[in-house]
């Protein structure tokens, strides 16, 4: 552990050597989106500054670079979730568009009258509002497996909810809100054995733990390129490709067609017939310098490093009179919510960002899970590989400063 070199990895970082209200910022909000290192701002610039074009392989020069590098793009996802096709990943804004394309697209086929959506109580507004549309449009009844009171889903509710009327189970990888890292592995073959498929919301577990879809036997798998260290506005679906080769298309445009006449149109095969209109080619060469850069640091070092940093926060905050913390499972990543009662949340984050320390207060999209604990908000700091135990002491020694109640 002490081989990480997080001081080298954070010269990587711009943005993180900046002063905010006269302290050096210490970012804590890497659950919300995640600085970029100079290697993705240097791709997305070169793009511009140099192959910009519109992808259309053969018409010139500039067409042909730009779909290499968009295509390089597809390949560096398949590997950073050990896919085994790049034909399997589709590029789309981001895991919320993502969740909305698989609800929209094989749910309106695949779900009708009385079937069933299970998702658990720890989901993302991402991932229970275009369930609740699709259930609208199809009469549908979506089902919610609970938590306990350490914040972790109660598995065997899980399995008591699962049945042959589930079509699609819904489940984040890691919670956003209260940090609990989902047993997706024995979720999977609960949901198989059932005949429903599962699309896992990867959004906050890509960032901190090695992803391998094909050992999961995940059917679905979204992320965001943002909460990778890579652009906003991009961001990817892998679904298994007999599951995408079957599945109608969701919006219509360029790109996504093979002919077009008034009478009739056919369309690209997947992953083409979901990339309707000119993509964020530059967004997915961002995203690919992002991966490559995640590669090079080694996502196992920093899951180990932020493993231990996350105790060592955890102990630490604990600390502090009178804080509660909001989600305590025993298998977590990245994510501190807390409260302390008497003082408001949002008091507490700006008496934190006068000190430089951003953090996020609020309901973090999350509101059923925070309501198991009588919670409409929290305060949530969120850890990446780029903070250090230095920054975690000054967390808590601000917090020991709050003005008295
Ligand atoms: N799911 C989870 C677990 C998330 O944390 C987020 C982002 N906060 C989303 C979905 C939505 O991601 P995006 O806003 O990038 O589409």
């Amino acid at each position: 552990l002490s081989s990480f070199d997080v001081e080298g990895v954070r010269r990587d970082f711009p943005a993180l050597h900046q002063r905010v209200n006269g302290h050096p910022l210490i970012y804590l909000d890497n659950a919300a989106t995640t600085h970029k290192p100079q290697a993705v701002l240097d791709a997305t610039a070169q793009f511009y500054g140099r192959d910009n074009s519109n992808i259309h392989r053969a018409a010139h020069v500039l067409a042909e670079r730009s779909t290499k590098l968009f295509e390089a793009g597809r390949e560096k996802v398949r590997q950073f979730l050990g896919a085994g096709d790049a034909k399997e990943i589709v590029f789309l804004r981001g895991t919320t568009e993502a969740i909305n394309l698989v609800a929209n697209s094989y749910g309106r086929r695949h779900v009708g009258p009385g079937d069933e959506i299970l998702l658990t109580q720890l989901e993302h507004h991402a991932n229970i509002v275009p369930w609740q549309l699709l259930a609208q449009q199809t009469g549908a009844v979506i089902r919610v497996a609970p938590i306990n009171d350490r914040g972790e889903l109660i598995l065997e509710e899980f399995a008591r909810l699962i049945s042959e009327r589930t079509k699609i189970a819904s489940v984040t990888h890691v919670s956003n809100a209260l940090g609990t890292v989902n047993p997706v592995e024995q979720i999977i073959p609960m949901a198989h054995a059932v005949g429903a498929v599962v699309l896992v919301d990867g959004a906050q577990s890509t960032p901190h733990i090695p992803i391998n879809v094909s050992a999961l036997d995940a059917d679905f798998f979204v992320f965001s390129a943002h909460k990778i260290f890579g652009p906003t506005g991009i961001g990817a679906l892998y679904g298994k490709k007999h599951l995408l080769d079957a599945m109608p298309p969701w919006q219509g445009g360029g790109h996504m067609i093979q002919d077009v006449t008034f009478e009739k149109t056919i369309y690209r095969p997947a992953p083409e017939k979901f990339e309707a209109g000119t993509p964020d080619i530059a967004g997915v060469v961002g995203l690919g310098a992002a991966i490559d850069y995640l590669f090079r640091v080694g996502i196992p070092a920093i899951a180990a490093y932020e493993h231990s940093l996350l105790e060592y926060a955890t102990q630490a905050l604990a600390t502090v009179p009178g804080l509660r913390p909001i989600g305590t499972a025993a298998n977590k990543a990245s994510v501190l919510s807390f409260i302390i009662p008497g003082v408001s949340n949002d008091a507490i984050a700006r008496h934190l960002d006068k000190q430089g320390i951003a953090v996020r207060a609020g309901h973090h999209c999350a509101l059923p899970a925070q309501r198991h604990f009588g919670q409409d908000t929290t305060v949530r700091p969120s850890l990446a590989f780029y903070n250090t135990f230095a920054e975690v002491d000054s967390l808590v020694s601000a917090l020991h400063q709050l003005p008295k109640r």
